[in-house]
């Protein structure tokens, strides 16, 4: 009894901790448009970086021919290579792989991870068959997503800002990661020119619109977050180059960094920020995504274990283990929605070590894993929300009229795996919008659309013209 009157602390103190109530929602949207309003001004204190990305226009679906795209950005990076048939043909053909990028890769020299990229791209390069066609003399080209800040220079080069989501190598910071990876392609023997560097969110939002007209933004909900969307060039003060013909540019918000009061960060947060690779930084990003919410969940149901001895008299030496529970096993977990929670008890054997767990324990684990998500995915929509309140698609037009259809596109293996979260996320978008003005809003995934955006930039910026 002294026991679960323990654990009813704990997870009381978890559940207030970790609350998001919709009008806390609403003012964590109100500063975060504050935010990037600052970030488009250039105020060098601004949380959100609000970067140019330099695509002031989005693909037409009018491109033809034989693009590459490279996505790195995660545990694992992407090759793909699509014959574009134009408005009438689209995609011909699409062929893409996948390569895990071994650990150590991750923390160590910059030549080593762009060799091991760029060995992966030419292996892949040599496997084109006879359905993809390249015009006699020319040189094949290259939409890199690269899904990390990047001060943009042109289209096609600009230097990293800092390393994210647990990658943390020496030397690449500041330096043109697209003249790295040229480097490393001709240091493997490969011919081809990278004609578009873009970030994985203006990737997503290139495919996006490439497939919906109304495609005014994209989210990634992934192993990190993030968010782009198009601004109208005039609410950019800090652009101070011509204005775009179209009247437009695609804006990397780089959400993930957003930082405030109001955001409910619990000890666990802070403790585990502490520990990151990055402390202090991406605060809004480490609530929200994949690679931190399993962490989150293991480090609320160690407290338990400490405090309420959950898993018996000892605490499980598994369970002191940082990053032990992924997310993944998270969401299966929270997903078992069988009467004994016979896969979560599975779980618990396997990755925290304890064999006989109680019903009670089971539905605590669960429970937790509900809060966690629940609140990732509520932020994650208040995000989306102040987005749309930035360029006014947020509610009817006071003006009269209706609402233009707006779609927001998505993409992430959280999103796209992680069912409880992405229906939390849309049923919460609908509530801060509002019956009327939710519908006209869709939320859309958006499979891989980065790896097809980037290669419809690279076609847009082709040096063939
Ligand atoms: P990245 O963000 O690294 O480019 P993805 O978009 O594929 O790659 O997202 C991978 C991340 O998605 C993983 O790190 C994991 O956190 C999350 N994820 C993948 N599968 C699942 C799943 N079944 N349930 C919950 N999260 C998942
Ligand atoms: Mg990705």
């Amino acid at each position: 009894a002294e026991r679960k009157r323990r654990a009813a602390a704990v997870i009381e103190e978890v559940e207030s901790s970790l609350a998001t109530p919709t009008a806390l929602l609403r003012s964590i949207a109100d500063a975060m448009v504050t935010e990037m309003e600052r970030g488009l001004r250039g105020d060098i204190h601004a949380q959100l970086k609000m970067l140019i990305s330099y695509v002031d226009n989005l693909p037409t679906g009018d491109e033809h021919g034989l693009f590459y795209a490279l996505d790195l950005g995660g545990t694992n990076f992407r090759v793909l290579r699509v014959q574009l048939g134009g408005r009438e043909k689209r995609v011909v053909k699409q062929q893409y792989e996948e390569v895990s990028i071994p650990p150590h890769l991750m923390v160590g020299t910059s030549m080593e991870l762009f060799d091991f990229i760029a060995a992966a791209l030419a292996k892949f390069v040599d496997t084109e068959g006879e359905d993809f066609h390249l015009p006699e003399g020319r040189q094949r080209e290259l939409g890199f997503t690269f899904s990390f800040p990047v001060n943009q220079t042109s289209i096609s080069s600009g230097t990293l800002i800092k390393w994210t989501k647990g990658f943390s190598i020496n030397g690449t910071v500041g330096e043109d990661v697209v003249s790295e990876l040229s480097r490393a392609m001709e240091r493997q023997g490969l011919d081809m020119k990278v004609t578009a560097l873009v970030n994985d969110t203006v990737g997503t939002l290139a495919g996006g619109r490439y497939m919906d007209n109304d495609v005014v933004a994209a989210v990634i909900l992934g192993t990190g977050t993030n968010a782009a969307y198009v601004e109208h060039a005039n609410a950019i003060p800090k652009w101070t180059g011509l204005l775009p013909k179209s009247g437009n540019m695609v804006i990397n918000t780089e959400w993930g960094s957003f930082k405030s009061d109001k955001l409910p960060l619990s000890e666990y947060d802070k403790a585990m920020d502490f520990e990151s690779l990055n402390p202090g930084e991406q605060i809004y990003e480490k609530m929200i995504s994949g690679m931190y919410l399993g962490e989150i969940v293991r480090r609320i149901l160690l407290k338990l274990a400490h405090d309420a001895s959950l898993f018996g008299d000892v605490v499980p030496p598994k369970l002191e283990q940082p990053f032990i529970l992924r997310t993944p096993d998270m969401s299966a977990m929270h997903h078992d929605s069988s009467h004994d929670l016979k896969t979560l008890g599975a779980k618990l054997k396997d990755i925290v070590g304890v064999a006989d767990t109680t019903l009670e324990v089971r539905y605590i684990t669960r429970h937790i894993c509900d809060l966690v998500a629940e609140r990732g995915a509520r932020l994650a929509a208040a995000g989306i929300y102040s987005i749309l309140k930035k360029i006014g698609r947020d509610k009817v037009p006071s003006s009269g009229g209706k609402m233009p259809r707006t779609v927001v596109a998505l993409d992430g293996g959280l999103y796209e795996h992680y069912k409880k979260f992405s229906s939390c996320v849309e049923s919460t978008l609908t509530d801060l919008l509002g019956e009327e003005a939710s519908s006209s809003v869709a939320a859309k995934l958006a499979n891989d659309g980065s790896g097809i955006g980037a290669a419809l930039l690279a076609a847009s910026h082709s040096q063939y013209g």
